[in-house]
């Protein structure tokens, strides 16, 4: 019935993103005029990124930066530095972004940007000139009330400084809000950087609470040891919970009788991978995923849970920390044999909140303390788990399709009193 959107916007995770929308869409009777407005970006930049490397040359790197949807109000969304990267993918991600701040009721349409490019191959300085140079490249697209950055993988706190100070030098005054999940010293938010992880923990309490189940003593393993699986393992440990396994990059371990995290955490910081921790075992990404565990977290990248393992997942409960890691396909054969998969758009939506409050907290140059943050926090995820459980149950739905049919619901609902312009 609809067009196929431009072929450079083709990959695993725009169809899938696309697939959901159409099945929500159709569910909750959309008019066709908005939901193929929905299925399109509002608007998308490729930039070329020429950074000078240490060793003298002149390497070119390619960025994106697209808004899907602005209805709610400026859009948002993180930036990722990963090889992966494409055009499709960014604009997939930026379609979730809308679902989920529309979802948490937050003022804000989506948008993602990326780098294609191996953050850890790359010096501070290298970094540092991507950075810059990206920003200044996607400056007619982002600022304190078009289109607000924040860090996602491969990108962190000093990533949002570097883009901060470079939008400010070419305003010539300082514009914190440009940005989000920036340092403390120049108008981040206390409670930031562990928002992510605290967020998927909360919904984790919130949905063992609805399946009657006691987190304490449960095995946990974790699929990315970076600011959002480092901040949920040390949490779900400090709750009695036993992490069993974790991977990275570089591979994962395993360590039966539970791992110690302050250990584990220690030893990244110095060696800057989870591999070789003493006292535990080697093990592979592929198998890590595999293993018998109450809860399985993948907080790394998109797809890892996929048509080829999902029969053989043994996990009770999937909370995606990342986004877009288990496939549409992946999906039915999980949720057909029963497995609980608590959706991205849900599950992560912790960082994007408290975006929005460190957003606020710098609009208003009044900022809050800790526990405030957290506590907001911990209200909005704990209320929207029951919204969606709720949904869920009434509708005899899974989990994402109550979480989207929200989130959608909302979005199509601005279209439809907004209007289409002119
Ligand atoms: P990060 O860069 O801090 O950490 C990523 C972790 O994943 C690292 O341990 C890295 O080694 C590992 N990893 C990278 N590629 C991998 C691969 N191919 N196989 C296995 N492991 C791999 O990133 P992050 O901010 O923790 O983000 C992780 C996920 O959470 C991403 O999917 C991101 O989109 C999602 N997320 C992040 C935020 C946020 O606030 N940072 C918010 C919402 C969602």
């Amino acid at each position: 019935m609809f067009m196929t959107p431009a072929s450079e916007l083709e990959s695993p995770l725009h169809r899938t993103a696309l697939a959901q929308l159409d099945a929500i869409a159709e569910r909750l009777n959309v008019e066709s005029g908005i939901h193929e407005r929905l299925r399109y970006p509002r608007r998308a930049l490729t930039v070329s990124i020429p950074v000078r490397m240490d060793d003298g040359r002149t390497e070119v790197f390619t960025g994106y930066r697209v808004h899907h949807d602005t209805a709610l109000g400026p859009s948002k969304g993180g930036l990722r530095y990963d090889p992966g990267v494409d055009l499709g993918e960014v604009s997939a991600l930026a379609m979730l972004m809308t679902w989920k701040c529309a979802l948490m009721g937050l003022p804000y349409g989506g948008a993602k940007g990326g780098v294609r490019c191996a953050p850890q191959r790359l010096s501070v300085r290298e970094r540092e000139g991507v950075t810059r140079r990206y920003t200044v490249e996607i400056m007619p697209l982002i600022g304190p009330d078009l289109d607000i950055p924040a860090p996602d993988l491969g990108t962190d706190e000093q990533t949002m400084a570097w883009m901060m100070d470079t939008y400010s030098m070419t305003q010539g005054r300082s514009v914190p809000g440009m940005v989000t999940g920036k340092p403390l010293i120049i108008g981040g938010s206390y409670g930031r950087r562990e928002a992510t992880g605290r967020g998927v923990v909360s919904v984790l309490h919130q949905a063992a609470h609805h399946l009657g189940h006691e987190l304490r003593g449960k095995r946990v393993v974790i699929q990315g040891f970076g600011n959002v699986g480092s901040v949920v393992a040390r949490l779900l440990w400090n709750d009695g919970c036993m992490i069993v396994g974790v991977g990275d990059i570089n591979g994962g371990i395993w360590n039966e009788q539970g791992l110690d995290v302050l250990k584990l955490q220690a030893h990244v910081k110095e060696s800057g991978s989870v591999v070789g921790l003493p006292g535990a075992e080697p093990i592979s990404n592929a198998d890590l995923i595999e293993q018998a565990c109450a809860v399985l977290v993948p907080a790394a990248v998109g797809s890892q849970i996929h048509e080829g393992n999902a029969d053989r997942v043994k996990a009770a409960v999937i909370i995606e920390a990342a986004n877009g890691p288990t496939t549409a396909e992946a999906d039915a054969i999980l949720h057909e044999r029963g497995v609980r998969v608590i959706p991205d758009v849900l599950a992560n939506a912790g960082g994007v909140v408290v975006s929005y409050f460190e957003w606020v907290q710098g609009l208003q140059h009044h900022f809050w303390r800790e526990t405030e943050v957290t506590s907001r926090l911990q209200e909005i995820m704990t209320r929207a788990v029951d919204r969606v459980w709720a949904t869920a149950e009434r509708q005899d739905v899974t989990l994402r399709s109550a979480a989207l049919m929200e989130g959608i619901g909302r979005v199509a609902e601005a279209h439809r009193v907004r209007g289409l312009y002119p």
